[in-house]
């Protein structure tokens, strides 16, 4: 039988969205029931996400609609990491940001220097960090502008490495990854990711909550970035397989999750099961 004490000794839970919780606007059975019973389980609990084009309270809104128990502590997106790794790593660094104007607004509130207008213009010639989302509101003068500076120097941190984000009926967007790639190409200059599955996005989540990374549980539905952030940051991993990895994708995978589930319920069931029986 599965060892169960790693998984029952988390702290915080970390929830992927899209495939973990529902799918579109489909909430998976059992998903809400345990949100809303972590805590008498004694367990927190963040919703996580890659995408930097969107607002925090964009997910509480859409989470609330969903049904979904949610408050601002509860939801973490790579743009607020941003925020919290740059306090971390370049306190008082002047920033660069090509981003929405809800990431721009995420890193006023985390107090960053940005030297730019929410529309990406700017008139100082030389920065210590340009900061590339996921922008869906993307213009030429914001790359312009950042090759400019990388040319000259600055630091190049990026919100997250997808190169792609799905969208209904097979579609996709270019992502954040992939306008990192045109910058690299036009300046030499390598990014630093902070999303999933890079390690600095539980790092400063364990860092911002004093909860420790082997405390910390990753639940999602993708290997690639659910499950391989936990295995690089030393945390829990648990892949639920309601979402877009099949049996046979596990069995193949180089490096196996800690547990497995069939969805968030089975979950449920194991987390209950071990506080019933204290
Ligand atoms: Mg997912």
């Amino acid at each position: 039988m599965t060892d169960l004490t790693a998984l029952l000794d988390c702290e915080l839970f970390l929830f992927d969205m899209d495939g973990t919780l529902y799918l579109g606007d489909e909430v998976y059975d059992g998903a809400i029931e345990l949100m809303e019973d972590l805590p008498r389980l004694g367990k927190r609990y963040i919703y996580l996400t890659n995408n930097s084009s969107r607002a925090g309270t964009d997910y509480i809104a859409r989470l609330r609609k969903l049904g979904f128990p949610c408050e601002a502590e509860n939801v973490f997106t790579s743009s607020m990491a941003c925020g919290q790794y740059l306090n971390q790593t370049h306190p008082g660094a002047s920033v660069y940001l090509a981003g929405t104007r809800a990431f721009y607004r995420e890193l006023v509130d985390f107090g960053i220097d940005l030297v730019n207008d929410e529309r990406g213009h700017t008139d100082v010639d030389t920065v210590d960090v340009v900061v590339q989302g996921f922008d869906t509101e993307l213009v030429y003068e914001k790359l312009d502008r950042a090759c400019h500076f990388l040319r000259r120097g600055a630091a190049f941190v990026a919100a997250n490495p997808d190169w792609v984000c799905p969208m209904p009926a097979g579609e996709v967007l270019p992502d954040c990854g992939s306008i990192c790639a045109l910058l690299t190409a036009s300046t030499g200059v390598e990014p630093f990711y902070i999303g999933k599955p890079n390690r600095a996005m539980i790092d400063v989540i364990a860092q911002m909550t004093g909860v420790a990374n082997e405390r910390i549980c990753a639940v999602g539905d993708r290997l690639y970035t659910d499950i391989a952030v936990a295995q690089n940051a030393g945390s829990v991993s648990v892949l639920v397989l309601s979402g877009e990895t099949t049996r046979q994708m596990v069995d193949e995978a180089e490096r196996q999750p800690d547990y497995i589930f069939a969805d968030v319920a089975g979950l449920h069931e194991v987390l209950k099961g071990a506080s019933s029986g204290c």
